[in-house]
């Protein structure tokens, strides 16, 4: 007589619960990686287009990390020239995110903090070879004085009517926001704005924050002075879950590996973005 083994004892092989295990293991990172991410195209579920905004202040030799080298620098624009990014002024930003307007495939807005000489040296040269567009948040009490290390307002001129550059505002001081009172907040503003807009005969619709620090009062202030959005220093992408009033933006400096970290700030931000660990 044979005898065989009730089916109900063994109802699935080990190797095949062995396997089951592992792709639930390996299901968060194969969830995470991102070429399976919509967002590694630029697009998001929830916030639509995502716009990347680097953020840069000095382009010199200096060997400090506030400072990108001028051929790091060159390095990472022939980068987002070889990748397909366009690059777009703050109206267009503001314009996709508040009425849905138009933008490239890989929309880029590439911002300078503080308005430093290097930047009419180096930045505005090697824009204008790789076919970018800038803005430069300007202090403007530092060029109203001539103050040694930044722009003139011969150069802020000559760069805005190039069509390379568009130069907006950084306050009048540059003194920390949170620490103002109102009536020194709502003069920065209108200050900085009317100076740039004498000098260079155009509107100025957007401001950087001095060091990053605002709060939503502040941004109130912001709004009331006549300007159409506001730069911060968080950290992510920009879509249209972004407060117009706090743009997110990239931090690039200068480090051990700066093209190395340049990447990984460029391609990363999409997976901290959607587990929630930036926007929250
Ligand atoms: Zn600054």
């Amino acid at each position: 007589m044979k005898i065989t083994t009730p089916r109900f004892v063994q109802p699935v092989s080990l190797p095949k619960i062995i396997l089951f295990v592992m792709m639930l293991l390996i299901l968060p990172f194969v969830l995470s990686s991102p070429k399976n991410l919509s967002t590694a195209k630029g697009v998001d579920a929830v916030g639509g287009p995502k716009i990347v905004v680097l953020n840069y202040h000095k382009i010199d030799n200096m060997n400090i990390s506030l400072s990108v080298l001028p051929q790091d620098f060159e390095q990472q624009l022939k980068y987002l020239k070889d990748n397909g990014y366009t690059s777009i002024t703050p109206m267009e930003l503001y314009e996709a995110i508040e009425h849905g307007g138009p933008l490239p495939e890989k929309p880029l807005l590439i911002t300078f903090d503080d308005g430093y000489d290097d930047n009419y040296r180096y930045a505005y040269p090697l824009l204008k070879k790789y076919g970018f567009k800038g803005t430069i948040f300007v202090i403007t009490s530092f060029l109203d004085r001539g103050q040694q290390g930044y722009i003139t307002w011969a150069q802020a001129s000559e760069m805005e009517a190039s069509g390379v550059i568009d130069i907006e505002s950084h306050t009048v001081t540059h003194g920390s926001m949170t620490e103002m009172t109102d009536s020194d907040l709502r003069r920065e503003l209108a200050d900085s704005k009317k100076d740039i807009e004498q000098r260079l005969g155009k509107t100025v619709n957007f401001v950087a924050y001095p060091t990053g620090t605002y709060n939503l009062h502040i941004a109130s202030l912001v709004k009331e002075a006549g300007y159409l959005g506001a730069f911060t220093i968080k950290y992510g992408n920009v879509d249209k879950a972004s407060n117009i009033y706090a743009i997110e933006r990239v931090p690039i400096f200068h480090t051990e590996d700066t093209y190395a970290s340049f990447l990984e700030r460029l391609q990363y931000i999409p997976i901290f973005e959607r587990l929630g660990w930036i926007k929250s």
